[in-house]
């Protein structure tokens, strides 16, 4: 068991991992954090409408989860950031 790097709970990996449930690729042994210091949005990925994953202090949701950051980077060699310029309402 490992405590929470934010709250220093104790991270119940059950939760967590449902909490995770809607993220490509992540799962709990990727967070230091418990499920109520964690914000996963669902849907909201632009690339493959997976969740995605608001890192903490944020108040923007980002528009890629991290395995479409990921892959962008890999694609396109540069870092797109957490967000899509070319989504515009
Ligand atoms: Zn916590
Ligand atoms: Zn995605």
């Amino acid at each position: 068991m490992k405590p929470c790097h934010s709250c220093q709970a104790v991270i119940d990996e059950y939760i967590l991992d449902k909490k995770l449930e809607v993220l490509r690729d992540l799962t709990v042994d990727d967070f230091n954090l418990c499920a109520d210091c964690t914000t996963v949005v669902a849907d909201a990925c632009v690339e493959c409408g997976g969740g995605v994953y608001v890192p903490r202090g944020e108040t923007t949701v980002p528009d890629y989860c991290p395995a479409c950051r990921a892959d962008l980077i890999r694609r396109t060699g540069t870092d797109p950031g957490w967000t899509c310029d070319a989504v515009s309402t």
